[in-house]
This record gives C-alpha cells, sequence and structure tokens, in this order.
C-alpha cells in the first residue's frame, strides 16, 4: 500500500481562474487494494485490473480485483463491525456524527487531490469535480452528522393498557454499488445515511472509476472509523457486484446505475435473502420550455441540463419539449451555447467537456447521433468524434425530433440535446409522461399557476421550475416508474437505512 505524499502542490490557485486550485498532476501514488477491516488486501485470485484515463487512454495503474471470496471477507468484516458490543455499536449517536464530520474535514483538506483523481479517472473537467461534486460530498456528509443523533421513533398511544414505542435501528451490513460518472459523489449519498444510522459497509465501486473510493478508505481509516464499517471492494459488475447482491448476509443493497442492472439486483436480492433495496436508476428526462419563460434562462438551464458532465447524468435534460411560438429562436440559441462549449483537457480550467467514459460508451452514443439523421431528425450542430486520441465528442443538437425516434426515447448518456415541438399543455403533460422512466423533469414558465399545475401532472421524482440540476443534500431524489425504488439524500434516506421495531409494554391493572 502507498499513501499520497506531501509532494502535493494543495491549494496553488491557477492563474487564470484566481479561485480555483491547480490540479495535482504528480500522483505517482494511488491506493489499489482491496479495503478490508481497515487494512488493504490483494485479490485472494491475484488478479488485478488496469484503470484508464478516458482523455488519454493512456493507463494509471492496475488495481486488485474483488471476486466472491474477496466479497465474502469484507462482508465477514462487516458483519463483525455490526456485532452488538462492537465498537461500533458501543459509540454513542453523537459520536457517529463527529466521525462523519471529521471524514468531512479529510474531504475537505484533500479537495484538490480527490477532485484530480476524479478527473483523471472519469474524464470529467476538473472544474466540475472541485466545484461539483467535491462541494456535494463535504455538504452531504456534514448534512448526516448533523443528523446521527437525531434519528429517534416515537410513542404511540394505542386501546388498552399498553404503553408503546417505536426505535428506529440501523438495518445491518449494507452493500453499495455504485456507477462510473459521479464516483464519490454517489458513494457518499450513501455512506452518509448508512454510518449516520449507525450500519456498516461493502462498497463496489464501477470498474472504470474506483480510485476516488479507494483514496476514501484511507480516509476512513485516518477519521477514525472502527475496522469493519466500511470495506471497498474494486471489481466487476457480473463477479463482485454479483457477490453482493446475491450475498445471504448483507440485509439491504444501494445502487445507483442502469435500469438493466438494477432488475438484475432486485432480482439477485428477492432470490437470496430479500435483502432491502434501493435503486437509483435511468431517466429520459423531459424539460418543458412555455413561450412566456426567460428565454435566456430556459436555453442556458436546457444546455447545461443535457451537456453537463458529457451527456453522462440520470437526471440529463435529454428531451426538451419547446412551445410553437418559440421554437425557432429556442433551437437558434441552443446551437450557439453549443458551438461556444469548450471540448478539451478536463484538467485545464477551461475546458467544460471532456471525453465519454470508455469505447463502449463513445461508441454508444456516436450509433444514438447515427440513428438521430437516419430516422429523420435534423442535425443542427456537432454530429461527430473530435480527435483520434480519448473519446472526445462534438456537443450535438437535434431539432425537428418527433417522440417515435430513438433519441428521444432511450437514454443516451451523451452529449446530445434532441429537441422537440409542442402546442398546449395537455399534450405536452402526456408526451413528458410517456416513458418508462421517471426521475425528473424541468418546466420553465412565469406562471406559477402553469407551473405547479404541471408539476402535480408530472410524473417523476424530482420538478425543477425554472432551474436545472438543483440537488441538495437536504432534498429527497430518486425515481418513479422504472427510475427506481426508495430515495436517497434528505430525511428520506435515513428510513432506507433504519429499520423500525415497535417494543409494547404491558402495563398494570392497578387503579389508584
Ligand atoms: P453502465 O451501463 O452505465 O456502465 P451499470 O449499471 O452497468 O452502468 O453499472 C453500474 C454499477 O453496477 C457498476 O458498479 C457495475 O460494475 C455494476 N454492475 C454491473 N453489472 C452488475 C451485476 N450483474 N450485478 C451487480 N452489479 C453490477
Amino acid at each position: 500500500m502507498a499513501t499520497t505524499n506531501g509532494t502535493i502542490e494543495n491549494g496553488q490557485p491557477d492563474k487564470k481562474h484566481p479561485m480555483l486550485p491547480r490540479p495535482v498532476c504528480n500522483l505517482e501514488v494511488q491506493h489499489c487494494k482491496i479495503f478490508i477491516n481497515n487494512d488493504w488486501h490483494p485479490s485472494a485470485s491475484g488478479k488485478t485490473f488496469p484503470v484508464y484515463n478516458p482523455a488519454t487512454g493512456k493507463k494509471i495503474c492496475k488495481v486488485e480485483e474483488a471476486d466472491k471470496e474477496d466479497v465474502d471477507k469484507a462482508v465477514e468484516a462487516a458483519r463483525a463491525a455490526f456485532q452488538k458490543g462492537s465498537p461500533w455499536r458501543s459509540l454513542d449517536a453523537s459520536g457517529r456524527g463527529r466521525l462523519l464530520h471529521k471524514l468531512a474535514d479529510l474531504l475537505e483538506r484533500d479537495r484538490v487531490i480527490l477532485a484530480t483523481l476524479e478527473t483523471m479517472d472519469t474524464g470529467k473537467p476538473f472544474l466540475h469535480a472541485f466545484l461539483i461534486d467535491l462541494e456535494g460530498c463535504i455538504r452531504t456528509l456534514r448534512y448526516y452528522a448533523g443528523w446521527a443523533d437525531k434519528v429517534q421513533g416515537k410513542t404511540v398511544p394505542v386501546d388498552e393498557t399498553f404503553l408503546c414505542f417505536t426505535v428506529h435501528e440501523p438495518v445491518g451490513v449494507c452493500g453499495a454499488i455504485t456507477p462510473w460518472n459521479f464516483p464519490l459523489l454517489m458513494l457518499i449519498w450513501k455512506m452518509g445515511p448508512a454510518l449516520c444510522c449507525g450500519n456498516t459497509l461493502v462498497i463496489k465501486p464501477a470498474e472504470q472509476t474506483p480510485l476516488t473510493s479507494l483514496y476514501v478508505g484511507s480516509l476512513i481509516k485516518e477519521a477514525g472509523f472502527p475496522p469493519g464499517v466500511v470495506n471497498i471492494v474494486p471489481g466487476y459488475g457480473p463477479t463482485a457486484g454479483a457477490a453482493i447482491s446475491h450475498h445471504p448476509d448483507i440485509d439491504k443493497i444501494a445502487f445507483t446505475g442502469s435500469t438493466e442492472v438494477g432488475q438484475l439486483i432486485k432480482d439477485a436480492a428477492s432470490k437470496s435473502n430479500l435483502k432491502r433495496c434501493t435503486l437509483e436508476l435511468g431517466g429520459k428526462n423531459p424539460c418543458i420550455v412555455f413561450a412566456d419563460c426567460d428565454l435566456e434562462l430556459a436555453v442556458e438551464c436546457a444546455h447545461q441540463g443535457v451537456f453537463f458532465n458529457q451527456g453522462q447524468c440520470c437526471t440529463a435534460a435529454s428531451r426538451v419539449f419547446v412551445e410553437e411560438s418559440i421554437y425557432p429562436e429556442f433551437v437558434r440559441r441552443s446551437v450557439e451555447y453549443a458551438k461556444r462549449r469548450m471540448v478539451g483537457d478536463p484538467l485545464d480550467p477551461k475546458t467544460e467537456q471532456g471525453p465519454q467514459i470508455d469505447q463502449e460508451q463513445f461508441n454508444k452514443v456516436l450509433e444514438f447521433i447515427q440513428s438521430g439523421k437516419e430516422e429523420g431528425a435534423k442535425l443542427e450542430c456537432g454530429g461527430s468524434a473530435i480527435g483520434d486520441r480519448g473519446f472526445f465528442i462534438k456537443p450535438t443538437v437535434f431539432s425537428d425530433v418527433t417522440d417515435n425516434m430513438r433519441i428521444a426515447k432511450e437514454e443516451i448518456f451523451g452529449p446530445v440535446q434532441s429537441i422537440m415541438k409542442f402546442k398546449n399543455m395537455e399534450e405536452v403533460i402526456k408526451r413528458a409522461n410517456g416513458t418508462q422512466y421517471g426521475l425528473t423533469a424541468a418546466v420553465f414558465t412565469s406562471s406559477l399557476d402553469r407551473a405547479l399545475n404541471i408539476a402535480s401532472a408530472l410524473q417523476s421524482g424530482t420538478v425543477w421550475i425554472n432551474c436545472y440540476n438543483a440537488l441538495h443534500a437536504q432534498t429527497p431524489f430518486g425515481g418513479f416508474k422504472m427510475s427506481g425504488n426508495g430515495r436517497e439524500l434528505g430525511e428520506y434516506a435515513l428510513a432506507e437505512y433504519t429499520e423500525v421495531k415497535t417494543v409494547t409494554i404491558k402495563l398494570s391493572q392497578n387503579k389508584h
């Protein structure tokens, strides 16, 4: 095991962006092993897998490849850490809060290192990793640190002579399977509430992007979490991931990823031990723009909404419905935005868009673009790859998109904006809801009445009004329909990480 040394240029401001520190490019060392019981282990099989930088195609490092045997060891450690009387279970709730604050302090201390690692591993712009991902992680940890000693039950009045109260207990050993688009943020969305409520964890990061999760392992140890509370098993989905979802001694699983894999996980959970499941899955999110909106705001939000993170967001504004009378102007301005978008080296602070995550996703996005052309959508700009190194795709805008086209129906997960036209409210609600997904939706209008009516009619877990991607640690996030089950974030997430126990006491019949 190696540790990050003191040669890091931590916090040195970049000349062009005085508020933004320079990325740390001289990372020579990284935790590359399996993290169990606060220690680093080689894989049981002896196998490793390579991790690549999608901007250059170059290998960053090799990581030990966890499989079933390693997952079993991690679960054993997490189970032992969860036993009554263990240091973790004996810790006061406020002590759990202090540890979460300490972890947040360490993320703040190493924010530049983590943002750089995330950039190298995912290809996302350093600017976004530093300002958005890391900020979200730190705020989420502090939010749940505050909840730790406030998770409480109720006394319940009942008929006859009983006293009843409820206790909210941790669920137990929780599995977490995370995706490659926001590796650190999705980890923290699970870790925050799970640890706040007193659970223990076995985490499998996506095989494309294990580096920041492994780095967090070292911070878990440094913060002083007892051994076994957090265990991290890097590896592939069908092996390490499936070992978690099928495990008979894991009590709950939290997953963020594709709807197809979400279905496999729920199935495995059901067939193994009926472990609880929270699933945060795909989206084909409508962004509805009425003629009475602030047009510049709507164009910018729709643009950021679909192109943010290279389009690799489950919340992506991948279906923009625009009212007929402003359609040509909306398309014109959207194309201007897309053409101005800075695509390039993610470590350059000017960059707004980096590469897609890997060859597979790159090919998939280009195929979608081809299908849009073939099915008769009008290609306004973009539509092809950039250069021959890394997986860069031009910001692409299609107009005259109709609901039957693949680009209007399937999740693209790439920098492709599809702009459709609508005539009236009734029609647009029907079309917006005409999908198997129901994750997010956005509405742009200056009429409060219209905004609230449409918010109530849309089948989605989040509705943004005159804004986009406004996510907060305090507000729940999750999907209707095939976008998932359960909620992450906010007070609602606490229910996903606790079991409710009812205690009923028979009172004596003495009448004084
Ligand atoms: P994508 O298709 O965008 O790569 P996935 O849903 O395949 O997203 O991946 C999300 C996470 O699910 C990753 O950590 C991946 O390794 C994991 N995963 C993939 N297949 C399985 C599976 N069969 N069982 C459990 N986890 C899986």
